[in-house]
């Protein structure tokens, strides 16, 4: 081990004061570990021993060199700005180096009020706990970028939400906590050196290699850079069926992380318009929503960054957003259906699906893995599959002479199966983990969390159901609310 690495520190102290409020964490007594997540500590080459780490999710005392505090930003939510947020029940404890010297950061989640809680309490339940830990980890096995949760504790104390709910905490594992909404901040309060400040600082912490470029043309190349990656991001999570519920501007990471999980959801059948998050009436966030607003937010931060970049700056990092959302998200999807060769129809072929499947409600996981059984278009006819219909098989003809076009299109049904999960975090696999857990029993937990970070193989130790499509239509589309 490097012993550069030992210690913990936290450089977002080095930032103007006003960025952040020095916090005391209300620490959990008598905590009891629920869950570690062992694969991102030794990601993270971490030196933890298993009481120094219960200490820390439980806010009972932290490694050297931590510094707890709670961040300020602000932020639109569901489309109206808001100046009063911050980290209202998280603190940012530092950040470790792994051995390629990148920092991490360690926030911690629900231990307590800060300066930014306004009316709420500070503290954290499990069932938001456990759903972090399992959604970051699904998507992070699904090559999707995310936040991590390194571990959770709980204790016997009940916590009010819309019934009381053991109380828990956990450490988010992050590449930076820096949201959107910190530089809606400081362009609000028209602090140009401070947005200077925390652009150079996102810079040396995530974006090393930006150092590297031209003065001038830096912070351009810095927002152009966070534009792509959050493309990127919303892609896969389009590819993957994934609603994150509440995508407000400070709930987006400036690293491009899927971060501040809200009501997700990995959908069941296919709904275009599908809606995870029931405070969400309009359906402002709706799964077909999501890229728009994921532009809607760069707009925000490209309009905060005006301070920094020109006008054609701003504009070349939205139409980086667009370009690179669309190349990713067709490549995905074709991926999905067993196709290499980018050919201009296939974003007709693949909306046309689409829409298909989303009047036929088919399981938006199971339609593919069926898909790789069938070699033509007879074939499924003789079965019936996915139905009798006209619409169906206008669309099966269309889809097996545009296999015939690929360089092998005998590698189609392999390539579905390489690109399709087995076992993907449905809402109700997360909900009976959650009853499990609330009554004591976490051994659940430990296996749905092993099964979803081999989501292309079959595990034994969970359910078989699991790996089928709900049985029950109670079981589908849980709609979940905000309350966390
Ligand atoms: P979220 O919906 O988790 O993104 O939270 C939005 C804002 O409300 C953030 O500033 C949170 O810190 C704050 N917040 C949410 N729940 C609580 C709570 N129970 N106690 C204190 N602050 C909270
Ligand atoms: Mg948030």
């Amino acid at each position: 081990m490097n012993p550069s690495q030992t210690e913990f520190t936290n450089l977002y102290c080095q930032l103007s004061r006003h960025f952040f409020s020095e916090i005391t964490p209300e620490a959990l007594h008598e905590p009891k570990l629920v869950h570690h997540n062992r694969t991102l500590h030794d990601d993270l080459q971490l030196a933890l021993s298993a009481s120094e780490l219960l200490d820390m999710v439980s806010g009972n005392g932290f490694p050297a060199g931590c510094r707890p505090i709670a961040q300020k930003y602000t932020g639109h939510q569901f489309g109206y700005y808001n100046p009063d947020l911050g980290d209202g029940r998280g603190v940012l404890l530092g950040q470790w180096r792994d051995s390629n010297q990148q920092p991490w950061d360690f926030h911690l989640k629900g231990c307590g009020q800060t300066p930014y809680s306004r009316r709420g309490d500070g503290r954290a339940v499990l069932r938001s706990a456990i759903r972090e830990h399992l959604g970051g980890e699904a998507l992070h096995a699904l090559g999707i970028n995310s936040t991590r949760s390194l571990a959770i504790c709980h204790n016997l104390e009940a916590v009010r939400r819309e019934t009381m709910e053991p109380r828990a905490s956990y450490i988010r594992i992050a590449k930076t906590h820096v949201r959107f909404g910190h530089f809606e901040w400081l362009a609000q309060i028209e602090d140009k050196a401070g947005m200077q400040l925390l652009a150079d600082y996102v810079i040396e912490t995530v974006y090393p290699h930006l150092k590297a470029i031209d003065a001038a043309d830096r912070y351009a190349e810095l927002l152009n850079t966070i534009a792509h990656n959050t493309a990127v991001m919303i892609a896969g999570w389009q590819a993957v069926g994934f609603c994150h519920g509440v995508l407000n501007s400070d709930n987006m990471s400036v690293a491009g992380e899927t971060f501040d999980f809200g009501p997700y959801a990995f959908m069941d059948d296919f709904e275009i318009h599908f809606i995870c998050n029931h405070s969400d009436t309009e359906g402002r966030y709706a799964y077909s929503q999501q890229p728009n607003i994921g532009l809607w937010n760069c707009q925000l931060l490209a309009q905060a960054f005006g301070l920094l970049v020109s006008e054609q700056q701003q504009e070349a990092a939205l139409n980086t957003y667009v370009e690179t959302y669309n190349h990713e998200y067709l490549q995905r999807m074709r991926a999905k259906i067993g196709l290499q060769e980018p050919l201009p129809e296939d974003r007709e072929l693949v909306a046309d699906l689409l829409i298909l499947m989303d009047q036929s409600q088919l399981d938006f996981q199971h339609f593919f893995l069926q898909l790789a059984d069938f070699e033509n278009e007879q074939a499924c006819l003789n079965a019936g599959w996915p139905m009798d219909s006209n619409n169906w098989q206008a669309w099966l003809k269309r889809y097996f002479i545009r296999r015939q076009l690929e360089l092998f299109p005998e590698g189609c049904s392999q390539r579905i199966r390489q690109h399709t999960p087995l076992f993907v975090l449905r809402n109700y696999i997360n909900q009976e983990v959650i009853a499990a857990a609330e009554q004591g029993d976490f051994d659940l937990m430990d296996r749905v969390f092993q099964a979803l970070g081999s989501p292309f193989e079959k595990v034994s130790g969970v359910p078989a159901r699991y790996y089928e499509p709900p049985q029950s239509e109670n079981q589908k589309g849980l709609i979940l609310s905000c309350s966390s």
